[in-house]
């Protein structure tokens, strides 16, 4: 189970986060959603230890999870990644295992054998020695998802994954992301877009600085729901 309570974060004074509370069982395929602004990423990055939080209790199988965060692997926003860092394809993926190896013990075996096996994962280890900035979107969105691969994690988060990607590579992250699901990995998916998508997930968490809704799609995504997060204009359009 991971498990939050009444999780608050504030920004300088400004609350981002109100006592969010969510119970997710282990193995779940989850996704996020919530209009620009509602606090997504900052719930993630208040669970994931990343941001300072102003109250609450994030635990992932009865423990702290902030004490297991080798457990986890973290895929940011597209944005919160700088893309000119000259840094081939392949160190982003074997640098998601150098706090488990130690930076200065080497490379092991393992650790290359589990960087090539995420690269053809995605279908990109033949571009392994590119820089990371050379390559399009959706392939850099696959070098973060193969590096979050490589790592082995038990709760893996994706921030917008699909922001910027080609339909290649949204095929790509959906089937890993099954096959996640299928390993008993739990994943969290901050989603941007409220369509089709979104039957995918075993279940939604709507948010908007509250957590409005949780649970299957049919019962999140209704026109109340919608409107309490969007707004009365977006909710008939999609409910
Ligand atoms: P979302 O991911 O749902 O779009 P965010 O978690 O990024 O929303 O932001 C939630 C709120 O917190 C927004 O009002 C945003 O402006 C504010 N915020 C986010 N990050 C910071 C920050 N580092 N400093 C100050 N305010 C922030
Ligand atoms: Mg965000």
């Amino acid at each position: 189970m991971l498990e939050v309570r009444n999780l608050s974060v504030d920004y300088r004074g400004n609350r981002a986060l109100e006592e969010v509370s969510l119970f997710i069982p282990l193995g779940q395929l989850v996704g996020i959603i919530g209009p620009n602004g509602a606090g997504k990423s900052t719930l993630v990055e208040a669970m994931l230890n990343l941001i300072p939080i102003t109250q609450g209790k994030v635990q992932f199988k009865d423990r702290p999870l902030k004490d297991q965060l080798l457990k986890t692997s973290y895929v940011p926003q597209r944005t919160l990644i700088d893309w000119d860092y000259p840094v081939t394809v392949w160190n982003v993926v074997l640098m998601a295992q150098t706090v488990q190896t130690g930076l200065f013990r080497g490379v092991s075996r393992k650790a290359r054998h589990l960087a090539s096996e995420a690269l053809e994962r995605v279908n990109l280890y033949d571009l392994r020695d590119r820089p990371i900035g050379e390559l399009s979107g959706g392939q850099q969105q696959r070098v973060f998802l193969a590096r979050a691969l490589a790592k082995k994690a038990e709760l893996l988060v994706f921030d917008e994954p699909f922001t910027g990607v080609d339909r290649k590579t949204e095929d790509i992250i959906y089937d890993i992301f099954r096959d996640l699901r299928t390993e008993g990995k739990t994943v969290l998916v901050i989603n941007h877009d409220l369509g089709d998508s979104l039957a995918i997930y075993d279940q939604l968490l709507l948010l908007n600085k509250r957590l409005i809704a949780q649970g299957p799609r049919q019962e999140v995504i209704t026109s109340e729901n919608l409107a309490r997060a969007y707004g009365r204009g977006l909710a008939r359009v999609f409910a």
